[in-house]
């Protein structure tokens, strides 16, 4: 008897991979879901009929902990990452810098390499990063966050090639502007700070955004979508944002 697919969803317990937890819930996966808020996890994965794990991947021992209990997977989808501030490079907090290389590069690398055994022996494995058009955007003050998400997409695309002709593909999605928690989080908490980047215009959803990672989950296992870009309508780049003012 086949067993149904297993997809693990790192920074599940909010935002966009909270909402991809749900839609491959509903979609048929067994979802196991990591992050550090293991009280929202544990809520969602009763609501959602998952597992629930704590997951830190700024931090390799509990990576290899999270790895250890998940003996198999068919699709990995490394969304756990973030922002922190929107200091110039002149004003660089290198404690932030740190911490979104940890989070964004280093926490993909090591989920990825814990997982990448399970992954191919599934027989069709995908692997789903979740980057940014800050991976292929710069914008001032946003040195950190798209250094890291620059880097994520490198990591992505290097290890497509050196998995190349094994049963395993591997994709990134680049969203635009979401309203999640993360500004919140990038502004330390401040929510009129964090509102203030939605203002006048309409954000994706990470429910937007989980609809396209249930898609690309979906397609055959010959089809590798290599990179999709999702911005909302009103925005083109990082910066050019169409922003009615308040009547
Ligand atoms: P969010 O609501 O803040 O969600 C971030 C998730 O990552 C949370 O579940 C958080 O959980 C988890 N996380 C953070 N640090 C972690 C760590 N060290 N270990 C494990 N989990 C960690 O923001 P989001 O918008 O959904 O962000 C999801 C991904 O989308 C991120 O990679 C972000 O860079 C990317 N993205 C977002 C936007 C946007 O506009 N929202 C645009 C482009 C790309 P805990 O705090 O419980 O650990």
């Amino acid at each position: 008897m086949s067993r149904a697919r297993v997809a693990v969803v790192t920074g599940a317990s909010s935002g966009i991979g909270e909402a991809t937890a749900r839609k491959l819930a509903a979609s048929g996966f067994d979802v196991i879901i990591g992050a550090r808020r293991l009280n929202r996890l544990q809520q969602i994965a009763r609501e959602i009929g998952g597992r629930a794990l704590f997951l830190d991947v700024t931090d390799r021992k509990s990576v290899e902990l999270f790895a250890a209990d998940i003996p198999a997977v068919d699709l990995l989808v490394n969304n756990a990452g973030g922002a922190l501030g929107a200091d110039t490079i002149e004003e660089a907090d290198e404690a932030r810098w740190e911490w979104m290389f940890q989070a964004n590069v280093m926490g993909v690398l090591r989920v990825t390499k814990a997982l990448l055994p399970q992954l191919e022996a599934s027989g069709d494995g995908l692997i789903i990063n979740v980057g940014s058009i800050a991976g292929f955007e710069t914008y001032p003050g946003g040195g950190g966050y798209t250094a890291a998400k620059h880097g994520l997409r490198a990591l992505t695309q290097t290890l497509r090639q050196e998995l190349l002709g094994r049963p395993i593909r591997i994709s990134e999605l680049c969203p635009g502007l979401a309203e999640t928690e993360f500004s919140i989080v990038r502004f330390d908490g401040d929510s009129d700070r964090a509102r203030k980047v939605y203002d006048g215009m309409t954000p994706l959803t990470a429910d937007d955004l989980a609809e396209a990672i249930r898609w690309i989950a979906s397609l055959p296992s010959h089809v590798n979508i290599d990179q999709m870009v999702v911005r909302p309508r009103d925005q083109a780049t990082a910066l050019q944002v169409h922003r009615t003012p308040p009547s």
